[in-house]
C-alpha cells in the first residue's frame, strides 16, 4: 500500500484545514488559526502536515478526498502548486504563488493573500487607506524574491507612483521590474546612498535581519525621517531595521502583522466568518 503523502495527524472536526510544508514544524498557522477557531467556539481544526517536495498533487488530493476545506502552502510548495489549481486569483497569478488553497464543488482554488497581508498590515499601522496614501509616492523595497512580489503586487494595486527595487543580484530586481512595469525602477545595493533619502515608504523584503541571518546593514543617515519603515522579518519582532528607524524619528510597522493579516481570508473561506487580528492574537502567536 502506497505511504500517506503526509506526515501528521488527521483530527476529527465538523471543519478541517492545514498547513503543507517542509519543514513545518517553524509555521505560526496552527497557533493562530487555533486561536480564531477557540474564539469563535468553532468545530474545527486547523493542523500542520509535514509534505515532501514532489508529494504536494497526491497530498492536496488525499486532503480533499478527507472532506479538508482548504490548506495553506509554505516552503517548498507555493510555486509547485500553481499547474495543480483548477483557479487561481489575480494575486497568485501575478504573484507567480499559491499561499491558500481553498476546495470547494469537487475543485482547488488557488489564491495569494501575501499581498493582502503586507497592505492590510500598514493601512493598520498607519490608520487607513487615505493616511497610507503619501507614504506610497517612492516605495523602495530591499529584496526581489517571493515577499518581494507581494508587496509590489500590493502596492501597485494600492496605486503606488514609483517603486524602486534595490537587491543584492541586481539582475533578479531588473527582471521583476520589467515584468511588473513603467512604474518600477531596479537599483544595485551600492546605489542606496542614492535612492534611499527619495523613499517615503521603504519595505525590507529580505531574509537579512532574521535569526540565524546576517544583519541589514544600510547607509542608516540617509534614511529620511518623514518615511514609514516596514520589515517583513518578524523573528526578531524588533529587526535591527526598525530599532534605527525608530530612533531616527520615522514611524515603523513590524512584520507580525502582514502575517496575522494575510491568514484572514483562508480563515474566512474555510471557516465562515472573517476573524480580526486583535492584540490578544498577537500575544498568542508570539507566545
Ligand atoms: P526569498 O524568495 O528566498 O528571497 C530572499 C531575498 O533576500 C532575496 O532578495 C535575496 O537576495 C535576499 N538576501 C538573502 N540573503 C541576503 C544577503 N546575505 N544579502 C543581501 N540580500 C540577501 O525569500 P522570501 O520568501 O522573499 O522571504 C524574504 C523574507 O520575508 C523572509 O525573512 C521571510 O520570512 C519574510 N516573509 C515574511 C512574511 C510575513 O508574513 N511577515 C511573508 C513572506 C515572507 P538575492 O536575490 O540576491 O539572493
Amino acid at each position: 500500500m502506497a505511504s500517506a503523502p503526509f506526515e501528521g495527524t488527521i483530527p476529527h472536526a465538523a471543519r478541517k484545514a492545514a498547513v503543507l510544508g517542509d519543514p513545518v514544524s517553524h509555521s505560526r498557522s496552527p497557533a493562530l488559526h487555533g486561536f480564531w477557531l477557540a474564539e469563535h467556539g468553532i468545530d474545527g481544526a486547523y493542523v500542520p502536515l509535514r509534505v515532501e517536495a514532489g508529494r504536494l498533487p497526491k497530498a492536496l488530493q488525499t486532503l480533499q478526498a478527507q472532506g479538508f476545506a482548504g490548506c495553506n502552502l509554505t516552503i517548498p510548495h507555493k510555486e509547485a502548486a500553481l499547474p495543480l489549481m483548477d483557479a487561481l486569483d489575480d494575486a497568485a497569478r501575478a504573484i507567480g504563488a499559491v499561499n491558500t488553497v481553498v476546495f470547494k464543488d469537487g475543485q482547488m482554488f488557488g489564491r495569494n493573500t501575501d499581498a493582502e497581508g503586507f497592505m492590510e498590515n500598514l493601512r493598520e499601522g498607519v490608520g487607513g487607506e487615505a493616511p497610507l496614501a503619501p507614504f506610497l509616492e517612492c516605495v523602495l523595497i530591499l529584496g526581489a524574491g517571493g515577499a518581494a512580489r507581494a508587496a509590489i503586487h500590493g502596492l501597485l494595486e494600492a496605486g503606488a507612483r514609483k517603486v524602486i527595487l534595490v537587491n543584492r543580484s541586481l539582475s533578479r530586481a531588473q527582471n521583476l521590474a520589467r515584468e511588473f512595469g513603467p512604474r518600477l525602477q531596479a537599483a544595485a545595493w551600492e546605489d542606496l546612498p542614492e535612492f534611499l533619502p527619495t523613499a517615503t515608504l521603504v519595505a525590507n523584503a529580505t531574509s537579512l535581519g532574521m535569526q540565524g541571518q546576517p544583519e541589514l546593514v544600510l547607509p542608516w543617515s540617509s534614511l529620511p525621517r518623514a518615511a514609514l519603515v516596514t520589515d517583513m522579518v518578524y523573528a526578531p519582532l524588533e529587526t535591527e531595521l526598525l530599532r534605527r528607524a525608530r530612533a531616527l524619528g520615522c514611524r515603523t510597522i513590524d512584520g507580525l502583522g502582514m502575517l496575522l493579516h494575510q491568514a484572514r481570508p483562508g480563515f474566512e473561506a474555510w471557516f465562515g466568518l472573517r476573524p480580526a487580528v486583535t492584540p490578544a492574537l498577537r500575544a498568542a502567536v508570539l507566545a
